[in-house]
């Protein structure tokens, strides 16, 4: 299986987060979660590492309108150690207030503090999504059936208004609007929290299924996303599956909900399938609340892969380093 990845993955190096009241945290999306993966893979010569090709940005300027925004703001930063956050969010203000690029204004476009820009955070995150569109040409011209991508930062918070949760373009959305020329594309994300970015891109998209299986969004990031209610809109209803589950959910009721989206696609019959693979569903991540353990990323891959559909695999949350790489190995093995 190719490994797609770039070495620029561990340039964008945020500190800190600011949640919860007056609690500052350090963050979990540190640097060395891409190494540990390509450390632990890189023990089996089933896969092949490769560098992610170059994309114009257009691909991504087309879905996020806040992408001169981030790019802009990247450049005027001096100092590597800098970390931008915004300290105002307009609210119903912001349709107003988007027509500015004044990068003091960017709770227009960030919905968090969590989400810093750095001096390097365009360039990473750009090659983030090259990772996953790199990706997506390799099984559209049909010249490999499963790829992973190693997209770091993660992209399924960040939607067509608005970025945040550690993530600024939406890797795996970027490769789907790419497929969806191809084809019909599923779209399940198994991240802890709800991908609320992915869905929101393709809530009234007919041809592209979007399903999540998350944390019940009542009392978790992303808190105003996630709903099981939430089933598509106008032409693709019905085209949006939420699946959210209880904190201390163990992999039988987690493996039930992997059946339902497997029977969803099975009637959807898609013609390519991406995979938002987090791994803070983990028992011992220190973000994420469920009771998966190691090995039972095999078999919720299994499920995957029993589909039999050209597959894209892109790298989402996970925050244990101990065992991000064996959970990722276990994942990924079961399509080989
Ligand atoms: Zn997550």
């Amino acid at each position: 299986m190719k490994v797609i990845s770039k070495h620029i993955q561990d340039e964008h190096n945020p500190h800190w987060k600011f949640q919860l009241g007056v609690e500052t945290y350090q963050t979990k999306d540190i640097q060395d979660r891409v190494e540990k993966i390509r450390q632990k893979l890189s023990t089996d010569a089933n896969f092949e590492f490769v560098l992610s090709k170059d994309f114009s940005e257009r691909f991504i300027a087309k879905l996020h309108p806040y992408h001169d925004y981030i790019k802009k703001t990247s450049e005027s930063i001096k100092d590597p150690k800098e970390e931008y956050y915004p300290d105002l969010f307009p609210g119903d203000r912001a349709g107003l207030a988007r027509k500015s690029d004044n990068p003091l204004w960017g709770g227009i476009w960030c919905t968090d503090a969590v989400t810093p820009i750095m001096q390097k955070t365009y360039r990473v995150a750009k090659a983030s999504a090259e990772c996953a569109l790199t990706g997506a040409e390799m099984i559209a011209k049909k010249a490999e059936k499963v790829v992973y991508a190693l997209c770091r930062p993660s992209g399924h918070h960040a939607g067509p208004r608005v970025f945040g949760g550690y993530c600024y373009f939406n890797n795996a959305a970027v490769a789907a609007e790419y497929l969806s020329n191809h084809g019909s594309v599923a779209v399940i994300d198994i991240d802890y929290h709800h991908g609320n970015g992915t869905q929101e891109f393709f809530e009234e998209r007919k041809f592209v299924f979007t399903a999540s299986i998350h944390v019940d969004t009542a009392d978790e990031y992303p808190y105003f996303w996630g709903y099981a209610e939430e089933t598509g809109k106008g032409q693709a209803k019905g085209r949006n599956l939420n699946i959210p589950l209880k904190k201390g959910t163990e992999i039988d009721q987690y493996a039930q909900a992997v059946d339902r989206v497997v029977d969803a696609f099975k009637a959807f019959k898609p013609d390519f399938l991406i995979v938002s693979a987090g791994f803070d569903t983990h028992e011992n991540d220190p973000i994420g609340g469920f009771k998966i353990r190691t090995e039972d990323y095999k078999l919720v891959g299994s499920k995957l892969a029993a589909l039999k559909i050209p597959t894209l695999i892109c790298q989402e949350g996970g925050y244990n380093i101990d065992v991000l790489g064996e959970s990722v190995y276990n994942f990924l093995s079961s399509f080989l």
